[in-house]
């Protein structure tokens, strides 16, 4: 019972400390309109990937350069798409639009202290003086974009239910809508990988389909394994089971490619006609393979020192954040903004000649919500002593997509941009 107080009394001392320190940056931004100059030849600074830390990053850098310079986005998705709804809009037909967020508002800065590219950077080249200033990206169109200071935040790939894997909102809607197709018309799913995205799509499809059988199968015996405590499993194994889930744990079975057919486990033999296999998400760090391979963790992350710049002395520059790298356990949207956040200051001090601050992970950046069903949802706390699940119940089938729209600063749900 302590331990539970002093955690919401923990939790409540971060919800002041980020209240300040929005209100810190709103009061920032405001001189900054006032005293940001445009100029002909700005200095670029080039973030590449506009999701949670690169969207982040870029909004702290475009409301903070010195005049002279400018924030340079470059993205390859035409919509912010936000994952954390993907595995319900898998399964539940026309909400398939509200995963995909127009971007800019976002970023409120001033005229000319940001440029937007649509496209995906192809080739770094790193620039030749000592520190590896000077340098530019190439991107799809062919184009080349000078740097001064590189964000590298292309996170992860993986198919849906984690990411969407188009680029237009147009074949994102489409990609979506297949999958629901799949599910209304399906007898028999298997959902293969207990991690969040498994375990969200597979309580979906049955709530949603009560009368199909829904199959889970997870390579460990402790669903959610990375990084969550006993008490995510115990819950999330529990819901699981009371919706009527067959779930199957500790067991890799070998996966078909077909569409229809039978999955072989150790003591039986399981039908399906939809199968989604929710595994296999890698780091995106093909673009630092080319550049510093010696960077690159075993796992994929890109390593990089507690400033969060590439861990290669030739790169002071370069920094990068978010899912892409190799810190701690937690990977999700909050740590990517956390990470962001850092990454802007630390090119602000560079460009100052101030000195570098340290990234270190908060038990709060691993507060996560997970669904266990429509209607059903859990937030879990882990400070490093006490463990905590809260049940939230009567969610909106569309969950948090309206205050995600707000915060990234669209009009729920009205899409300017023409898509
Ligand atoms: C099903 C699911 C539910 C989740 N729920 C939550 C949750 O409730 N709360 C939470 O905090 N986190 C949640 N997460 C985790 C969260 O989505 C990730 O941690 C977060 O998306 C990481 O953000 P990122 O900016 O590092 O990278 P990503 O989100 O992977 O984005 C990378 C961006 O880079 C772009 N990009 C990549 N390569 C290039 C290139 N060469 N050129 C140009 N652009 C490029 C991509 O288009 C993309 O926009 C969830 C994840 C999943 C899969």
């Amino acid at each position: 019972m302590l331990g539970y107080i002093l955690l919401f009394g923990k939790l409540f001392v971060v919800i002041i400390q980020k209240t300040v320190s929005q209100l810190r940056l709103k009061l920032t931004s405001l001189i900054h309109r006032h005293t940001y100059k445009p100029t002909s030849n700005p200095r670029n600074i080039v973030v590449i990937g506009a999701s949670f830390a690169g969207y982040h990053a870029a909004r702290c850098l475009a409301n903070s350069l010195p005049t002279g310079y400018r924030v340079v986005v470059i993205e390859k998705n035409s919509h912010f798409q936000l994952t954390w709804v993907l595995p319900r809009f898998c399964v539940v037909e026309g909400y398939e639009h509200k995963a995909l967020i127009p971007y800019w508002p976002y970023l409120q800065a001033p005229l000319g202290s940001y440029q937007w590219v649509t496209g995906s950077v192809t080739t770094i080249q790193p620039g030749g003086d000592s520190k590896g200033r000077n340098g530019k990206v190439q991107v799809s169109s062919g184009d080349w974009i000078d740097y001064e200071f590189l964000v590298l935040a292309t996170g992860s790939t993986a198919r849906l239910p984690s990411r969407v894997n188009w680029e237009s909102k147009e074949d994102g809607m489409k990609a979506l809508q297949y999958q629901q197709r799949r599910f209304k018309e399906a007898r028999d799913i298997v959902v293969v990988g207990g991690g969040a995205a498994g375990v969200e799509l597979a309580t979906d499809a049955k709530s949603q389909y009560p009368e199909k059988n829904v199959t889970l199968i997870h390579s460990h015996e402790t669903l959610l394994n990375d990084g969550f405590g006993s008490k995510m499993h115990d819950v999330a194994k529990k819901a699981i089971e009371d919706l009527g889930i067959d779930l199957v744990l500790g067991e890799r079975p070998v996966l078909p490619r077909d569409e229809t057919g039978n999955i072989e486990l150790g003591d039986r033999t399981v039908h399906f006609d939809c199968l989604v296999k929710c595994i296999g998400q890698k780091p995106n760090s093909d673009l630092v393979h080319f550049l510093a391979s010696s960077a690159i963790a075993p796992s994929g992350h890109v390593n990089v020192r507690s400033t969060l710049q590439v861990n290669d002395e030739r790169f002071s520059n370069i920094y990068a954040a978010g899912d892409l790298i190799n810190v701690g356990t937690i990977k999700n949207g909050r740590s990517a903004m956390e990470q962001g956040q850092t990454v802007s200051q630390n090119i602000l001090r560079a460009i100052r000649g101030e000195q570098q601050v340290i990234y270190q992970q908060k038990w709060w950046e691993g507060l996560t919500k997970l669904t266990l069903g429509l209607g059903k949802s859990i937030v879990y706390l882990n400070d490093g002593h006490t463990e905590m699940t809260i049940a939230l119940r009567n969610q909106k089938i569309e969950l948090d997509s309206a205050a995600v729209w707000k915060h990234l600063g669209a009009t729920p749900y009205k899409d300017e941009s023409g898509a």
